[in-house]
């Protein structure tokens, strides 16, 4: 085999659905251009169906256009998708971009991944950077073997039996990138599965009413590891996450300051960031605690803002001193022009509020340098650092101050 048709092999196959024919022309010589060779085009939905039921290599990208007589692109890839179709999509049409973000949204539920969607006729600089994005199903899906989430009896377990350990994520300034503080986020070692994801039981302690447990345990081991940094000179801040749940429990305020002072810490020193993970019937309690930790002096997040139940309501009716931006309207956000705005726009009632504003989910340079220029106070995300466990802090220290002087040069 020549080199050439090794690197055809691993070269995506791209499968272009379009009824009108010249853009059908115009994009497949388009990507040619761009260096795809395995490039094969549909006239519409059922001749696409057709092809792909004679056999032969199925398409890891789709290029799709949405209005077509018929079948349209919805119902293509509504097709695609219940046939268990596990590649990309890239959505094409003139239909503006409200619409292209709530088509990708509808598409978002099954296992298709959608890199992206243009307005037609793509440029093809825009086409190549979506292609980009584009990871072979065995890499992108790096599968842990378990992903359902953990029954009651093992998160009861794992918290009886003190399996649970705690990682760090940076929060830095975004005016300096000094290092301002820790969010601490909960892991269980589990026996069989090993390092098991909040994503996997918090929502389980949640409902099976281990969950008042589960924030204890946290907020003990995170003050200990608050006092154990301010032992050795670091002042830093330290974040838990608690529910909703935790603030019905009517001795909540009282049992965390309790921690904090037992452990030699400040509250002031300790942010209690709040998720509504679901809709709560209306009570007055969680109000009560959240008024008594300001007494008490914490400091208060309104976790994931701008999602779910973390609402304008909840900002109107709470004590809260931070809003913590959900990273669904961060990451990308310079060059999206729904969630920018949004973006601009909670930064701006954070300040008015007289709140401090945080970014999670800060993952590029641009997300960086939109929320420095928007002046958001705070930020987090992978571009600053990983959750990690304490030991590993020290050397992300080293190499962050290096880091940060480029990223806070000008
Ligand atoms: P969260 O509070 O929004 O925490 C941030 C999550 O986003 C973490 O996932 C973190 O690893 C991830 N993340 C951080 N930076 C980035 C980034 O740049 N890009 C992306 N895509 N993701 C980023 P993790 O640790 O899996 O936690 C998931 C959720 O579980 C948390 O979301 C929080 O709601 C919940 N959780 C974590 N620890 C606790 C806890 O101790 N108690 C409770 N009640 N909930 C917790
Ligand atoms: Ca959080
Ligand atoms: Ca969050």
């Amino acid at each position: 085999m020549t080199t050439e048709g090794v690197e055809a092999d691993l070269q995506p196959a791209i499968l272009l659905v379009d009824d009108d024919s010249f853009m059908l022309d115009l994009q497949t010589r388009m990507l040619r251009d761009l260096g795809f060779r395995n490039v094969v085009a549909a006239g519409n939905g059922r001749q696409a169906l057709e092809r792909l039921a004679a056999g032969g290599r199925a398409p890891d990208i789709i290029v799709c256009d949405l209005n077509m007589p018929g079948m349209d692109g919805i119902e293509f890839l509504k097709t695609m998708s219940a046939h268990a179709f596990e590649g990309s999509v890239i959505l094409l049409s003139s239909e503006g971009v409200r619409i292209m973000n709530t088509v990708q949204k509808l598409l978002s539920g099954g296992r298709l991944v959608v890199l992206g969607a243009l307005e037609k006729p793509a440029p093809s600089e825009a086409l190549r950077a979506l292609m980009q994005r584009w990871k072979p199903v065995a890499t992108s899906r790096l599968a842990r073997p378990e992903q359902l989430p953990l029954a009651p009896e093992e998160v009861s377990e794992a918290i009886r039996a003190d399996r649970l350990l705690l990682h760090y994520q940076p929060k830095v300034d975004l005016r300096t990138g000094a290092l301002v503080g820790f969010e601490a986020l909960v892991r269980i070692d589990h026996p069989r599965h090993g390092i098991v994801f909040p994503d996997r039981f918090v929502d389980v302690a949640e409902r099976s009413g281990s969950i008042g447990r589960l924030t204890r345990w946290v907020l003990h081991a995170a003050v200990g590891q608050l006092a154990r940094w301010n032992a050795e000179g670091l002042a830093a801040h330290v974040a838990v996450n608690v529910s909703m749940e935790d603030l019905c429990a009517p001795d909540f305020a009282s049992g965390a300051a309790r921690t904090v002072r037992d452990a030699g810490a400040s509250p002031t020193a300790v942010t209690l960031e709040v998720t509504e993970s679901r809709a709560m019937s209306a009570s007055m309690a969680p109000l009560e605690t959240l008024v008594r930790l300001r007494l008490a002096r914490f400091r208060l997040s309104i976790d994931d803002f701008g999602t779910g139940h973390s609402s304008l309501a909840q900002l109107r009716d709470l004590p809260f001193t931070e809003l913590k931006i959900d990273r669904g309207f961060v990451h990308g956000a310079h060059s999206n022009q729904i969630i920018r705005p949004m973006l601009e726009g909670s930064i701006g009632l954070a300040k008015r509020l007289g709140m401090t504003a945080v970014a999670e989910g800060v993952e590029t340079v641009e997300d960086l340098d939109l929320l420095r220029d928007s002046e958001c106070d705070f930020a987090q995300g992978y571009l600053v650092g990983r959750p990690m466990a304490a030991a590993a802090l020290p050397a992300w220290r080293k190499e962050w101050e290096l880091r940060r002087e480029a990223l806070f040069a000008s």
